[in-house]
């Protein structure tokens, strides 16, 4: 299941070489995953298909470079007018929070990366609180995995939990993996 931004620069079938029926995908305006419980739209919906129906084993967050939705976010402001939109990307406060307290906002472009990849983090927490999601997981079943799509360069970076870092897809032979060791 892949879980991305409506950026129509991202052509999924281009970047992972994918055809037609490989992929489960759902997009939206910052690649967000509200919660469970907060908000039963069709985000939480196709999760708990996915997962339960399709018994997907891999879900993918996959957000990216000079994303506007992420742009908004760190300049408010721009979306005094768009009430819906700002509800929606309330969900990726709680990484303009993290980045506020650590990267400096006169620098846009590392406070742009910076959030760009705290909101994966996030929108992987928040994808944890399903409990289907939860469930498959626990049995070691399903597999979650941050991602960022570099526009300019076409590359990949994915979340390496262990490490808390993301690393380029390019230059390891093992996919970094987002989901933590089963705890028992
Ligand atoms: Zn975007």
């Amino acid at each position: 299941m892949f879980i991305t931004c409506t950026d129509l620069r991202i052509v999924l079938e281009l970047i992972t070489h994918s055809s037609p029926g490989d992929l489960f995908v759902t997009r939206n305006v910052g690649n967000v995953v509200p919660p469970y419980g907060q908000m039963n739209g069709s985000v939480s919906t196709a999760i708990e298909y996915a997962v339960l129906t399709l018994d997907v084993q891999h879900i993918i967050v996959c957000g990216h470079s000079n994303c506007s939705a992420m742009r908004m976010v760190l300049y408010p402001d721009s979306l005094e007018n768009m009430s819906t939109v700002r509800a929606w990307l309330r969900h990726a406060d709680v990484a303009k929070s993290i980045v506020k307290d650590n990267f400096d906002f006169a620098n846009e472009s590392a406070s742009m990366q910076a959030l760009t990849e705290e909101n994966v983090i996030a929108q992987l927490q928040h994808l944890r609180t399903h409990p289907s999601v939860a469930l498959r997981m626990a049995s070691g079943y399903l597999f979650i995995h941050g991602w960022i799509y570099n526009i300019e360069t076409s590359d990949i970076s994915a979340y390496d939990v262990d490490l808390a870092t993301f690393r380029l897809l390019n230059d390891i032979d093992t996919i970094p993996c987002a989901t933590p060791r089963v705890s028992f």
